[in-house]
């Protein structure tokens, strides 16, 4: 009898959500607890559809760069990060990033995804010159960058508030605000994680609310798979759908940048926990699992237009079978990657290879910005563009040069002092 009251329920909320109902957080936790993975695909699958029903899978041509890996956070899911002083630290100059640039345009892209650690010997100047001086040489390439902890730890070293930060890096030539850090969006989870300290919940979601404030639309993360419930993950999903209602119904206008006047959350991208060579250890979340939270998600944040698959952690074919289970997106042809392969994954797709799954899995394949506007047909097709095998690092290996613009720049650790002091570094 109980079984037939469990399976009557699942029917009850699957109907509700096939005439576009809104699921409430019981719901949602009886679906991602005991729906079959067949009835979460078909239900994110009708969402993706009502959504998007031109059958279009978009992606980005952009790079991931990483400008320091020198990080004072500590978090513990985490193996990018050297401690301040290691002699494994970097910091990219300027003209590194210029280079990068120039590789990214050759091969279509318009836009660096750019985020690092928290290094507490670049100041906020140093990212206002650096986005300037991006936007000089290259005034139409966008700059989608700056997690919100990135966000966070430049208001602790600048003695500024959220807004006023935003506001200057805006001036100087940012784009939009990448999701990243968000992890698990519940305080307790983030104490075990060691990420408290970099970012409360309500930090994360408050400089989010800002970015909205100010015009900017930004994207939204989950990472699970560590030490969260199913429950946490739901809490996180909906304090997400939360702003983005609250974000929707706000004024924000984002024309003086060109683009239409939209509001919030962009998109979500769900990825599992990678344990290698991380304090944390452990396992990493299967497949299914990944599916079946892909398209949880997809039901309950009603009020986002956009899903990616995040094959860079699931792999080109796990990647692809998230088309079936709520994502209309592929995310970046990722040229360069340093963060999850320090951690394991080491999966590389360039256009073609991301087109080829695309198509095959019954979708016409179009190139996006980062407000998700569609900016043509696959570039390959139009023109030359170098295969691309192998992901980029941020640096080769043994490289520990030192840029010379750094100097330029007050530090605040000792270690870093001396070397800024040092004629000679
Ligand atoms: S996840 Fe980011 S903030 Fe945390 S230790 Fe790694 S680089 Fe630092």
């Amino acid at each position: 009898m109980v079984l037939v009251d469990g399976v009557m329920r699942i029917a009850t909320i699957a109907n509700k959500v096939r005439q576009g109902g809104r699921v409430d957080r019981d719901e949602a936790l009886e679906l991602y607890a005991h729906a079959p993975t067949a009835l979460l695909g078909e239900l994110a699958d009708g969402i993706r559809a009502r959504r998007h029903p031109e059958r279009i899978v978009t992606y980005i041509i952009d790079r991931n760069v990483n400008y320091t890996n020198v990080c004072v956070a500590r978090c513990n899911f985490c193996a990018f990060y050297r401690p301040v002083g290691s002699a494994e630290g970097y910091v990219l100059g300027f003209e590194e990033i210029f280079r990068k640039i120039d590789e990214t345009i050759e091969l279509g892209g318009g836009q660096l995804l750019l985020q690092g650690g928290h290094n507490p010997d670049l100041p906020l100047e140093w990212y206002e010159d650096l986005f300037r001086s991006v936007k000089e040489r290259y005034p139409q390439f966008r700059l989608h960058a700056l997690s919100p902890p990135e966000v966070i730890h430049l208001t602790r070293m600048s003695r500024l508030t959220v807004p006023q930060v935003i506001e200057r890096l805006i001036a100087a030539g940012l784009d939009s605000i990448p999701g990243g850090g968000a992890e698990i969006l519940v305080d307790r989870v983030r104490r075990i994680l060691n990420c408290y300290g970099k970012a409360t919940a309500d930090e994360w979601l408050g400089v989010m609310r800002e970015a909205h404030r100010a015009g900017l639309r930004t994207t939204a993360t989950m990472m699970y798979g560590h030490v969260e419930t199913v429950e946490d993950r739901l809490e996180h999903m909906f304090r997400l759908r939360d702003l983005q209602d609250e974000s929707m119904g706000s004024p924000a206008v984002t024309a003086t940048q060109g683009f239409a006047a939209k509001a919030g959350f962009t998109a979500f991208i769900t990825w599992s926990y990678q344990p290698e060579h991380t304090e944390l250890g452990g396992f990493e979340a299967t497949g299914i699992e990944y599916l079946r939270t892909l398209a949880v998600a997809r039901i309950v944040l009603d009020n986002f237009d956009n899903l990616q698959a995040s094959w860079v952690t699931q792999g080109g074919k796990v990647g692809q079978l998230s088309l079936a289970y709520g994502a209309n997106d592929m995310g970046s042809v990722m040229i360069e990657e340093n963060v999850v392969r320090a951690a394991g994954a080491a999966y590389c797709m360039d256009e073609i290879e991301i087109v080829r799954n695309v198509e095959n899995a019954g979708f016409t394949a179009k190139r996006r910005n980062m407000h998700y506007e569609i900016l043509g047909d696959p570039i390959f097709r139009e023109r030359d563009v170098p295969r691309m095998l192998e992901l980029a690092v941020a640096r080769g290996d043994g490289d520990t040069s030192r840029p010379a613009e750094l100097k330029n720049y007050a530090a605040r650790s000792a270690a870093e002092k001396r070397l800024r002091q040092n004629p000679q570094m």
